[in-house]
């Protein structure tokens, strides 16, 4: 197991982000280079995405499923809803959803093993952790049903 994202506490959903890299078919391997073990999953160092067993719908900005278990001291959740309301990713939600509108959101996530950053430079090993956000049908607010 090798922790990307190491948090005290984590609830049960949460649980599905550790990375069981037995059960993902890695391997520990000896490096050519300087004779130490390492882990591998192929002889190649190719980049692969690995997906999570971690699933959530919430509701999109309000985020109330991550809200409450972030409350509740769940240090993963806090985490990952820090960077969906993050001004980078509200800025890139608004311009494809719209400003203002409340839509449910499937969340999944995905580990990154070999990437290349934004700007060119190789990760190795546990890079990335992706948040996919998957929009669903907008949710008319309350008080919006309550006109007519
Ligand atoms: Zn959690």
């Amino acid at each position: 197991m090798t922790p990307l994202l190491d948090f005290n506490y984590v609830c049960g959903r949460c649980k599905g982000l550790r990375f069981d890299d037995a059960a993902l078919g890695g391997f520990e391997s000896v490096s050519n280079y300087d004779g130490e073990s390492e882990l591998k999953f192929d002889e190649d160092e190719r980049l692969r995405k690995f997906r999570l067993n971690y699933k959530l719908k919430d509701l999109y900005p309000e985020l109330p499923a991550l809200s409450k278990s972030s409350a509740g001291g769940c240090q993963s959740c806090d985490f990952i809803r820090a960077a969906i309301l993050s001004k980078d990713s509200r800025r890139q939600i608004d311009e494809i959803m719209g400003v203002g509108n409340t839509f449910s959101l499937d969340i999944e996530l995905l580990y990154w093993w070999h990437a290349f950053t934004d700007r060119d430079v190789e990760q190795q090993g546990l890079s990335l952790l992706e948040i996919t956000l998957l929009f669903g049908p907008s949710v008319l607010p309350a008080a919006f049903n309550d006109l007519y």
